[in-house]
C-alpha cells in the first residue's frame, strides 16, 4: 500500500514538472510597429549593411555544391561580365615571403595555362587567400594533390601539386589558415603552387584581381567586372604580364569588351590569304600580331588574332 502512494505522488509529481516544463516553452510574442521613426530608421540602416555587403546576396556555399568533381558548373551557362565583389581590400598570401611567380596564366606550350605559379620548397606551408569552406581535396590529373576552397563572395581558390594536404572537405577556413604543404604532385617540374582561381567553374587570371608584385597582398578593388579576355588562356602569355585595365563598373566592362581583340581558330583548307580576305585584315598585320612568318604552316584548331 507504502509503494502505491509512493507510484501514485511520483506520477502526480511528473505531471507538475511536465506542466512547467511546458509553461515556460511558451513565449510571449510582441508585434513592432514599422512605422516609429526610431524603428523604421534602425531597419532601413540594417538594410542597407546588407547591400553594402552585397556578397551576402546569395549563399555560395550550397550552390552547386558538390565536393566530388573538380568543377561542379560545368553545364551551368555564365553570364559575362562576370561581378565580384570582396568584402575585404586584401588577401592573404598563400606562401610565406616573397611570390616569385615563374609562370603566369596565359598560353603555354600550345596550351592553356588556366592558373600563375608561385616558387615554394616542398614541405612549405600553403594558406588559404580567403575564409571559406573547403569543397573539394582529392589526387587531381595534372595537378596532383588538390584543395579548392570556396568562399563566401562566389569565388573558388585552387591549390595544386601539393605534398599533403591538411584539410578535410566541408572543413571551415580561415583567411591565411595553413590548407596543406606544396609539393611537385601531378604534372609539375619542380616544386612550385599552381594557384587557380574560378567563378562559377572558370578559371579567372588571377593578376586581374589579385596583385602578385609585393607583400601588399592587394585586392585591386571591391568590386570587379571581369570580361572573357580575363577568363580565357589563349588571350594571354604565359611568359609575358598581361597588362591590367581594370574594369570596376559594368559600364566599363560593356566598352572594354568592344576593344578586345577578335580570334579566329584556324579551321580545315584555311590559309593566311583567305583569313586575311574574310576579315580584312592584311597579311602583314597577321604575321605581325600573330608573331608568325607568310610561310609558316596553319595548324588547324590555331587560335589566330585577326584586329583589323
Ligand atoms: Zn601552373
Amino acid at each position: 500500500m507504502k509503494s502505491f502512494y509512493l507510484i501514485i505522488c511520483a506520477l502526480l509529481l511528473s505531471i507538475s514538472a511536465q506542466s512547467q516544463t511546458k509553461d515556460s516553452l511558451e513565449v510571449e510574442t510582441y508585434t513592432i510597429d514599422v512605422n516609429i521613426p526610431i524603428i523604421s530608421n534602425a531597419l532601413n540602416a540594417l538594410k542597407t549593411v546588407q547591400e553594402a555587403s552585397g556578397n551576402n546576396d546569395k549563399d555560395w556555399i550550397t550552390d552547386h555544391w558538390n565536393t566530388k568533381v573538380f568543377n561542379p558548373y560545368k553545364n551551368h551557362t555564365k553570364e559575362y561580365p562576370l561581378q565580384i565583389k570582396f568584402d575585404d581590400s586584401t588577401y592573404a598570401s598563400p606562401i610565406f615571403g616573397e611570390k616569385v611567380v615563374t609562370s603566369r596564366y596565359g598560353w603555354r606550350n600550345r596550351r592553356p595555362h588556366k592558373g600563375i605559379d608561385i616558387d615554394l620548397v616542398t614541405g612549405d606551408e600553403v594558406m588559404s587567400m580567403f575564409d571559406g569552406v573547403v569543397r573539394y581535396v582529392n589526387y587531381h590529373s595534372g595537378h596532383g594533390k588538390t584543395v579548392v576552397v570556396r568562399h563566401f563572395n562566389g569565388l573558388e581558390t585552387v591549390y595544386a601539386h601539393l605534398s599533403q594536404q591538411a584539410v578535410k572537405v566541408n572543413d571551415t577556413v580561415r583567411k591565411g589558415q595553413v590548407i596543406g604543404l606544396g609539393g611537385t604532385t601531378g604534372n609539375a617540374r619542380g616544386s612550385h603552387l599552381h594557384l587557380e582561381v574560378l567563378y562559377q567553374g572558370v578559371q579567372i587570371h588571377p593578376e586581374y584581381l589579385f596583385d602578385f608584385s609585393n607583400e601588399e597582398n592587394k585586392i585591386r578593388n571591391d568590386e570587379i567586372w571581369v570580361t572573357r579576355r580575363w577568363t580565357t588562356a589563349y588571350r594571354h602569355n604565359s611568359k609575358r604580364k598581361s597588362k591590367v585595365e581594370l574594369c570596376t563598373t559594368e559600364e566599363e566592362a560593356i566598352a572594354s569588351r568592344a576593344n578586345e581583340k577578335k580570334i579566329y581558330t584556324v579551321r580545315r583548307g584555311d590559309t593566311l590569304s583567305r583569313i586575311s580576305n574574310k576579315y580584312n585584315v592584311s597579311i602583314a598585320k597577321l604575321c605581325k600580331d600573330n608573331a608568325i612568318r607568310k610561310t609558316s604552316t596553319l595548324r588547324i584548331g590555331q587560335k589566330l588574332i585577326v584586329n583589323q
